[in-house]
């Protein structure tokens, strides 16, 4: 019953996965469903590309999971947060199969995973067994599908990697996926490059208004322009099975006819993958909760997904002369959206300028640099940021407003905060906080050393000392102290933590660790008891729960069985 991805690959393999040479029909689909992506590879997320196809699993967990191919679990991954519960599996021809989110494991595989579990008494396990330890086979169930991790509804996140782990796109492997519509373009933006350069009179940032075509393309309203300019698009691709806004496959850009942009979402290296933030019009997401992706490659950007590329993707405009500017979107079916903007080359004398502002706080982006003032520092190594800039900054009294979320960060910069007016016992529940747009903080992962406490960040924003007094608390959810429950096949219970967070837990009955899953999603912790370690008929239940500063609460309940 088993789909192999084959039929349409012929069809379609003038989207140049050819100079792949990929095997076509080698990869089976992991699910027994039709086929519906949540997501497409290389879609545009938080700080990443999506590195994968989510697959949608008719908004339930449980469904049957096969390994797409033959070969051995080569790695284990549980975690409360990113791929929650996943599999790898490496096949003889090099490539991997990742399958994440999962609910759980076929038996062999489940009890290889309890074993270790109990072993390392950590829920958190990675491993990365040998070829002889679990073999599977084409097709064979591994697992079943869930919403582990940081998973926002059921589905499997299912990747294709290379053999250097690289991860690409499925669908240039042969996965079917029913697709007539084509891809949707819902934003389109100009701009200027460098001092001279101006459109309409402007040397900022414009929005284009599109004027629909008879032929399902776009023209936007002619601009005026001078110097270097460059253009960004905000599009999505929806599938037939689907209302999913995914990603695109491709986008090309030409300048009267001449090809002077590609960008192709076939692979990338995770190594690449914050790189994104500069494939982006950061500020104007963080803003607006909208991407533009720029059609222009700035000196910073070392991304690999550009296909041929001229002048660095911008339009070097000359008085008098006129261009026609021509973007092409496509998906991985080839439906294409084509956008066409008519330009003026005309000089103005008077231009708007950008907003630049310049304050004290300048970052030249190829030297560190450190700010300090009330107690307060701000480490920012060298190439932390992608271009120099002005940053604004206020220190207060133990509260730092560092700029503002408009600018991305690469690499981690280091906030310090003076404690030493801290008595040593008060500084325990002490930490760092970032504050988010509501005011609320929320615990930046805090080094205490001595009189100075630091915190390493990528996100701007402000950053405050606050004070964690409470102990998280624990809530049994399907039994009471004292209580028989011979019938209940898991032990439930709520654990929360209502400023630093949960940093760790461990459940015993009868002094013997017991193994529960925790689902921060729902703040819930679940024993099975399937597991067979609670085997007795009297039952003390201790559960010790510790916050990000170390608060503690120990819960103790008696329950009975036979
Ligand atoms: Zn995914």
């Amino acid at each position: 019953m088993r789909t192999v991805f084959t039929a349409v690959f012929l069809v379609f393999s003038f989207v140049s996965t050819a100079q792949y040479n990929l095997p076509e029909d080698y990869f089976d689909d992991p699910l027994q469903v039709p086929l519906a992506l949540a997501g497409t590879f290389g879609e545009l997320r938080s700080n990443h590309f999506h590195s994968g196809l989510d697959l949608k699993t008719q908004q339930r967990e449980g469904l049957p999971i096969h390994s797409s191919a033959e070969g051995f679990i080569s790695r284990i991954n549980i975690s409360h947060y990113g791929y929650g519960k996943a599999l790898y599996v490496q096949h003889p021809n090099g490539f991997t199969t990742v399958y994440a989110h999962l609910k759980n494991f076929s038996p062999r595989i489940e009890k290889y995973i309890k074993d270790l579990q109990y072993k390392k008494e950590s829920f958190e396990i990675e491993v990365f067994p040998s070829a002889e330890e679990l073999p599977v086979e084409r097709g064979e169930l591994i697992a079943s599908s869930g919403n582990t991790g940081g998973s926002g509804g059921p589905h499997l996140h299912f990747e294709i990697r290379d053999e250097q782990q690289r991860p690409m796109n499925p669908l240039m492997f042969g996965i079917e996926i029913k697709d007539t519509r084509a891809p949707l373009v819902d934003g389109f933006y100009v701009y200027p490059q460098g001092e001279d350069a101006h459109v309409n009179g402007s040397a900022k940032r414009q929005k284009l208004r599109l004027i629909p075509q008879n032929d399902g393309s776009y023209k936007t309203e002619e601009i005026n322009a001078c110097g270097d300019i460059g253009f960004g698009v905000s599009t999505i691709d929806q599938q037939d099975a689907a209302y999913n806004r995914n990603g695109v496959f491709r986008i090309e850009a030409s300048a009267n006819g001449d090809k002077i942009f590609q960008a192709n979402f076939e692979k990338f290296s995770f190594a690449e993958t914050r790189h994104l933030n500069q494939l982006i019009d950061y500020g104007y997401y963080t803003e607006n909760n909208r991407r533009i992706q720029k059609l222009f490659i700035e000196p910073s950007n070392p991304l690999s997904i550009y296909g041929p590329v001229k002048n660095e993707g911008y339009l070097h405009i000359k008085d008098s002369l006129s261009y026609d500017y021509v973007v092409k979107v496509t998906d991985f079916s080839g439906n294409e959206r084509i956008v066409r903007v008519p330009i003026e080359g005309k000089f103005e004398q008077n231009i708007t300028p950008k907003e630049d502002k310049t304050t004290q706080y300048f970052v030249p982006t190829n030297e560190p640099t450190l700010f300090e003032d009330k107690g307060i520092d701000v480490y920012i190594p060298k190439n932390s940021l992608y271009k120099d800039i002005y940053l604004d900054i206020t220190f207060e009294d133990e509260k730092i407003k560092l700029h503002e979320d408009i600018i991305p960060i690469h690499s981690s910069i280091t906030i310090g905060f003076d404690v030493s007016k801290y008595k040593p016992e008060d500084r325990e529940q002490l930490f760092i906080a970032e504050l988010n747009k509501w005011g609320k903080p929320n615990y930046s992962t805090t080094y205490k050393d001595g009189d100075r406490f630091t915190t390493k960040t990528r996100t701007f924003g402000t950053y405050t000392l606050a004070s964690d007094l409470k102990a998280p608390t624990v809530t049994p959810v399907n039994f009471r102290d004292g209580q028989w429950i011979s019938n209940n096949k898991d032990l439930k219970v709520k654990i929360s933590d209502d400023l630093s967070g949960i940093k760790s837990y461990r459940a015993t009955v009868n002094g013997k660790f017991i193994l529960m899953e925790y689902e921060y999603k729902q703040n819930l912790l679940t024993h099975d008891f399937s597991d067979g370690v609670v085997n007795e008929t009297e039952n003390h239940l201790k559960i010790e729960v510790v916050d990000n500063v170390g608060n503690t609460t120990i819960f103790e309940s008696t329950f009975f069985r036979k």
